[in-house]
């Protein structure tokens, strides 16, 4: 099949074809550029590989053009950057590795076109294009990758044990392009992941939060995390989260799946904000569920008290454990957590002023996420629940508007003073010192006049004229 280079693509693939024969290389666009192009996915970043030297590349391309592009080489890895048009293009010559047990840092060493589409991690992903002149444009397509983007699968172009085991992040990866693409995971390479998933304690942290950021990204969270429970993944990755799923039962009452309910909690909030950490309070808001759970035996029922203030003190831990930031963005995390029943408790009508107004305080700046959570938090299917529960929520805000509007009125000051008015009349205090604040307040909240002292001033002295009194 051959590749529809696109206009704008032109340039590049052509310079990089010149300088690649100027080297004397093969050179091929390879990997998530080819994938997202075919997908209509926007991309910008393309991944040159040539059979040769990668750097030297970059610096053949470079010195084509003009002004000559900065290029960026990265010795250790072997591979050269350079931007051109908005585009950022890597170089990289094409490589063979083998891995040990122990690292995810394989020994390179020089190989073939083929050889560097092995140690792709999917299908999907090892596809190359051509910039050669015998077969320029031509996708290269070892693995099938063609039909698995038509059919929407995610699949190791190898034996999934080798390629899992190899690098097991790939089995997030796996998941997280899943979730994103909106692809399924193929039975054996989904079944790679469950035999090898123990092999994901050699893989950092850091990277391993990287992907769960990905898939918090995405329009449907819940089907990423779906997937890392059921493979067995997220145990490992996040033990707390998948502490909340499972539902027991006692003399007939059995409580909601907390870990079901987290995640169409999560999906709820990403349809109202894109707020990657307004996404991780989704996921955490009912962290200390399982902690925090008894049995009633008077009532007959399940009770989780203090389970907000107790999640709230499991965030730094699992935050500190995923190398996650521990400064303002815990601080929110923890702060949602906390505060996610107050709302509810402050629906009814007979709440008071100073309960709504403690809330907005404790909630200061992020009492509008706070609500987006709550609303999120509504998981019944029962639709007439549903809408008063909504209301509750509706009647809170405008509850909410109302004690704000009352106390910025309180504490509103006018940019005149009682005492400016009597030094610019030379009159004592009394009424027409009255009569001349309230005017100049009213034309104020009226947007008669400008809050600023020049406005009130001579709004002041026409309302004094008014009067009969003259400035001194
Ligand atoms: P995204 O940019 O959305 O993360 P991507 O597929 O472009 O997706 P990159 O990390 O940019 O991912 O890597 C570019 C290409 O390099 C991939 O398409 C894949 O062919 C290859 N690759 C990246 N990481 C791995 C890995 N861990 N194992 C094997 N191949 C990989
Ligand atoms: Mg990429």
């Amino acid at each position: 099949m051959i590749f529809n280079i696109q206009p704008h693509e032109r340039t590049v693939f052509d310079l990089i074809a010149q300088a690649a024969r100027q080297c004397q290389v093969e050179a091929y666009v390879v990997g998530g550029y080819v994938r997202d192009r075919l997908l209509g996915r926007p991309t910008k970043d393309i991944d040159v590989v040539c059979v040769g030297d990668g750097i030297q590349l970059a610096e053949m391309v470079a010195n084509s053009l003009s002004p000559r592009p900065k290029v960026v080489v990265y010795r250790r890895f072997g591979t050269a950057m350079l931007r051109f048009e908005g585009l950022e293009i890597e170089f990289v010559g094409a490589r063979r590795e083998s891995y040990s047990p122990d690292s995810r840092k394989p020994a390179v060493e020089q190989g073939s076109l083929e050889d560097d589409q092995n140690r792709r991690d999917f299908t999907i992903n090892a596809l190359a294009v051509s910039l050669n002149e015998h077969n320029f444009g031509h996708i290269i397509d070892p693995f099938n990758g063609l039909a698995h983007l038509e059919d929407k699968i995610i699949k190791t172009p190898l034996d999934p044990g080798k390629t899992f085991s190899d690098d097991p992040l790939r089995m997030m990866r796996a998941i997280r392009f899943a979730t994103q693409l909106g692809f399924d995971i193929e039975p054996r390479t989904f079944d790679g992941i469950k035999r090898f998933k123990s092999r994901i304690h050699i893989i950092s942290k850091e990277r391993i939060a990287t992907e769960l950021e990905k898939i918090l990204l995405t329009p449907r969270p819940s089907v990423g995390f779906n997937l890392l429970f059921d493979c067995g993944l997220l145990q490992l990755i996040l033990p707390e989260v998948a502490l909340l799923q499972g539902v027991e039962d006692r003399e007939g009452r059995a409580h909601k799946d907390n870990f079901y309910h987290t995640l169409e909690v999560l999906d709820n909030v990403c349809r109202k904000s894109n707020s990657l950490w307004l996404r991780w309070a989704a996921l955490l808001h009912d962290i200390a569920k399982p902690a925090s759970k008894r049995f009633n035996k008077e009532s007959g029922g399940w009770t989780f008290h203090g389970h907000e203030w107790m999640g709230a003190k499991m965030v730094p831990k699992i935050f500190r454990n995923l190398r996650l930031p521990l400064g303002a963005e815990m601080e929110f995390v923890q702060k949602m957590v906390l505060l996610h029943l107050r709302p509810i408790s402050l629906t009814k009508e007979e709440v008071t002023d100073s309960a709504v107004r403690r809330l907005l305080f404790d909630a200061g700046p992020d009492i509008e996420d706070l609500m987006r959570l709550c609303e999120s938090d509504i998981t019944t299917k029962n639709p007439r629940k549903m809408s008063r529960y909504l209301e509750g929520y509706e009647y809170l805000k405008e509850r909410m508007s109302e004690v704000t509007e009352a106390d910025r009125l309180r504490l509103w000051q006018p940019p005149i003073t009682g005492q400016v008015i009597m030094d610019t009349f030379g009159i004592e205090p009394g009424r027409d010192v009255g009569i001349i604040k309230t005017a100049i307040r009213e034309a104020i909240l009226d947007g008669e006049i400008g809050n600023d002292y020049d406005s009130a001033f001579q709004r002041m002295v026409e309302e004094g004229e008014k009067l009969g009194l003259v400035v001194k």
